[in-house]
């Protein structure tokens, strides 16, 4: 097939349209993995951890409303959550399809967004659960360094330090406000109490797939992508 056709190229990108969902407890690596998915196949990337930053940061009302949620490790509350979600993925970049990075968190959020998708007959196609060991999980996100600009997250293995340069925008990396020991723990306990749950409530939906998040991350993506059925379109 001639990639250069536009109709054969739109047939094979438009086979792939999904609207997922990532789950797994925080540090497992969800954003990392949800954004290369979406740049690879042109899928929305929607963090509403990043939504939320991002409005704290500007000062909206929402961030206003969120802001003290989030410093303490808590659940934003689900209506405001559902709001926000319901009318990102309404935007036209959603109709390609759309990966969900830290929604829902609760089984009222994922009851939610299946009566959003459907209103316009659809429904989430897949989840992908990322699993590492809590162990695991307080050893990244005590190491975490982010960009407080472009939301890049550094690995280990560059051995950042806070204040160096993003080597993505140059800008300042940081370490998250939430990503200190006693929030982390305080996060990690609501992951367990509100959100694994979501776990079970998709595998009886038959759309889950587990995937083990230790690893490099070319590792995790191969396996999202295997498990997904799916193979890279750049390679
Ligand atoms: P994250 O970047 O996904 O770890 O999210 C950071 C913080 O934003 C969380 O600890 C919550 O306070 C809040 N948050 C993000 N997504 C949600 C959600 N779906 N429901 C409630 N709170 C959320």
């Amino acid at each position: 097939m001639n990639l250069d056709d536009n109709e054969s190229w739109n047939t094979i990108y438009m086979g792939m349209m999904k609207r997922l969902v990532i789950l797994g407890a925080p540090g497992v690596g969800k954003g990392t993995q949800a954004a290369r998915l979406g740049t690879e196949f042109g899928w929305a990337h929607i963090s509403t951890g990043d939504m939320l930053r991002d409005a704290v940061r500007q000062g909206l009302p929402l961030g206003q409303q969120a802001k003290d949620y989030m410093d303490r490790g808590e659940l934003v509350p689900d209506d405001l959550m559902v709001e926000l979600v319901g009318d990102r993925i309404k935007q036209a970049d959603c109709r390609e399809g759309f990966i969900l990075d830290g929604f829902p968190r609760t089984v009222v959020q994922a009851q939610k967004l299946d009566h959003l998708l459907k209103v316009s007959d659809l429904t989430v196609d897949d989840v992908i659960n990322i699993d590492v060991s809590q162990e695991e999980i307080i050893q990244r996100l005590s190491q975490r360094l982010v960009c407080e600009t472009c939301g890049y997250v550094a690995t280990t293995a560059e051995r950042m330090k806070e204040g160096d340069k993003c080597p993505s925008c140059g800008q300042r990396l940081i370490r998250r406000r939430d990503d200190q020991p006693d929030t982390i723990r305080n996060r990690l306990e609501v992951y367990e109490s509100q959100t694994r749950s979501l776990i079970e409530y998709y595998r009886e939906r038959g759309i889950l797939n587990n995937v083990d998040g230790l690893g490099s991350m070319d590792e995790v993506y191969s396996r999202i992508l295997s498990t997904l059925g799916i193979s890279s379109v750049s390679t």
